[in-house]
């Protein structure tokens, strides 16, 4: 590590350990990031994720481990790495683990610590979101403030359980409004995480992967240093598979959140919103390793803004879809303006959130998801888009016969049609 191979933002020191850091990262936002550690209890933030991954865990045992005579369960390693994984053992595949790191967990709750009071002072200080609001005539799905109005039904558990402990003590000036958008976050950004990993072990994931060594254990792992092992000096397109895996994996995943939310009385605009949020949190959080193109790289994940394409346009479809099952709305296409807001404004103060707690911006001011929306890119982003629908289908083909839930999202999927333009090829 005696070279600076990362640009101006160069090595950090961090407790005698030299770290390099990412270019578009602010060495001293990384700073302020890491001496709040100080404040942030790791054993409290254990005690707030565990009921809600016990609770996806057996509503996973009792749709689909018991008919097999499996059981899935979870662990939170002791570990700093932000990441998570599905962990099958070949020899068992019925058992599986879905773990998610303590550390993992610590960065969901900062981002939804943190994420309604950035949202506040963006609402507050400048004409961002009234500038958003005019473009949609301020009609009455927009809203001013930095997080929407929450009504106490649209509570979480959680969140009910401990409102006395903050009503007594409120040091931050916090609205009920701000502090139930906290909980939603953190709790919708872990429901997520769970059923990213739930759907790499329900369509059998492990299936499609070589361990080396005739090894019985197979990881999926979301964090990129993990060094690819399996088959990439076998399979040419190994990385191309392996990122569509991924794709499949964030769109069962968000299939399972709205589950969830269904189940949960949470399935009503304010925690769409904050969904929405929390899944591009998260793909801004997985961003920064990747350059500022779209170039396809040679990694198990694909670009963070392709999957965040895939997962904006399956969302807006699933959750119209269901607002319109559950006579929430009267038809999908009375509710296209309100979910393009919805989508339009998540991204946008999802991008400043991101940009503001960590990153550079550039001469112009401008952060990198703003920068990587410029024209120039439209072109090789749609194709980076197109290539991904053509592993994406290959990748059913072999997923869909071994898929431990059926029906499951594949056919709701597949009649979208995402990403396909039947006159012209999806690959070369
Ligand atoms: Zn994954």
């Amino acid at each position: 590590m005696s070279a600076n191979i990362q640009g101006s933002a160069g090595p950090f020191f961090i407790k005698g350990v030299i770290e390099l850091i990412p270019p578009r990262i602010s060495p001293d936002k990384l700073k302020l990031i890491r001496e709040e550690n100080e404040n942030l209890p790791l054993d409290y933030i254990e005690k707030l994720a565990t009921p809600i991954l016990a609770d996806l865990t057996a509503w996973a045992n009792s749709v689909v481990y018991s008919q097999y005579n499996g059981k899935l369960t979870w662990e939170i390693p002791l570990s700093e790495s932000a990441n998570a994984s599905a962990v099958t053992q070949l020899s068992d595949p019925m058992n599986p683990i879905i773990r998610i790191n303590l550390g993992m967990l610590r960065e969901i709750y900062r981002d939804a610590f943190v994420f309604p009071l950035i949202s506040h002072m963006i609402a507050s200080d400048n004409s961002t979101v009234k500038d958003l609001n005019q473009t949609f005539k301020n009609l009455s799905f927009t809203f001013k403030s930095g997080v929407p109005h929450v009504h106490s039904s649209q509570y979480t558990e959680l969140f009910k359980l401990l409102k006395p402990m903050y009503d007594k003590n409120r040091a931050e000036k916090l609205t009920d409004d701000m502090l139930a958008s906290r909980f939603l976050m953190f709790e919708l950004m872990i429901v997520w995480l769970f059923c990213h990993e739930l759907g790499h072990l329900l369509q059998r994931h492990y299936l499609l992967q070589v361990v080396s060594g005739g090894g019985d254990i197979v990881s999926v792992n979301e964090a990129q240093e993990d060094v690819a092992l399996h088959s990439k000096d076998t399979d040419e397109n190994f990385f191309l598979k392996s990122q569509a895996r991924e794709i499949l994996a964030d769109l069962e995943g968000v299939s399972f959140a709205v589950t969830y939310m269904v189940r949960k009385n949470l399935f009503s605009m304010p925690s769409i919103y904050m969904l929405l949020c929390a899944q591009e949190i998260m793909f801004h959080r997985f961003s920064v390793i990747y350059p500022d193109n779209f170039d396809i790289p040679d990694l198990k994940h694909p670009a963070p803004i392709i999957r965040s394409e895939f997962v904006q346009a399956y969302s807006t479809h699933l959750i119209s879809d269901t607002l319109v099952q559950r006579k929430l709305a009267a038809t999908k296409e009375s509710i296209t303006i309100p979910m393009l807001y919805l989508s339009v404004r998540s991204s946008l103060m999802s991008g400043l959130f991101w940009a503001n707690r960590y990153e550079i911006f550039d001469d112009n001011n401008r952060p990198t998801f703003l920068r990587l929306s410029d024209e120039q890119y439209h072109e090789p982003k749609l194709s980076y888009l197109k290539t991904m629908a053509y592993w994406v289908d290959e990748q059913i083909d072999q997923i869909k016969p071994n898929h431990l839930c059926n029906p499951n999202f594949i056919g709701y999927f597949q009649g979208l049609n995402l990403f396909k333009q039947p006159e012209t090829s999806s690959t070369d």
